[in-house]
């Protein structure tokens, strides 16, 4: 998949047990977003990348903004980026999300160029600054479950990628076999 790109370090999938149920929505793929999911559950972060001018996109970009050119290819980044704004979020702004908040919602600039706007955990949002460093983190959200505290056997979400302050951490491995 990532072939002759450069390989980022890796990073682990934190089992979302470290937040609480429900901080992360499940989230399904689609024919467009499967790659983008199969990187995520390998602590990669897909993004795309033109092939006429080089530009590193978001791994939404159906066509280059530089160029025009519809000529874009998987790309995996660092992961590492720099704050650019963030807001704390207090209203549920979907009904998904209701067991989120309050939660930081971000601009990050990639250290490869994009910008994403992404979920920032690890932050309450009071000792943010402009251009701190910041970097992903993977969860595996899980279905929040109504009282029996069994597991319910409802597939979990998809792994979804984070950013949260600092430089990539080494997460000890769970979950992962
Ligand atoms: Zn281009």
């Amino acid at each position: 998949m990532s072939d002759g790109t450069t390989g980022p370090p890796p990073t682990g999938v934190l089992a979302v047990g470290a937040f609480t149920a429900g901080a992360f929505p499940l989230v399904a793929r689609d024919d467009a977003s499967a790659a983008f999911f199969d990187a995520a559950a390998r602590g990669e972060l897909l993004v795309r990348r033109c092939l006429d001018s080089g530009d590193v996109l978001g791994p939404e970009a159906r066509t280059c903004p530089g160029c025009g050119s519809a000529r874009l290819e998987p790309f995996v980044v660092s992961g590492r980026g720099v704050l650019v704004t963030w807001a704390v979020v207090h209203q549920v702004p979907v009904s998904v999300l209701r067991g989120a908040v309050p939660y930081v919602t971000a601009v990050v600039e990639l250290a490869e160029g994009p910008w994403l706007l992404v979920r920032l955990v690890g932050t309450d949002g009071s000792d943010l600054r402009a251009g701190q460093p910041v970097s992903a983190r993977f969860v595996q959200p899980h279905q929040p479950d109504e009282g029996s505290g069994a597991d319910s056997g409802e597939a979990p979400g998809e792994v979804l990628p984070v950013f949260a302050p600092g430089e990539p951490a080494a997460v000890s491995g769970q979950g992962e076999s």
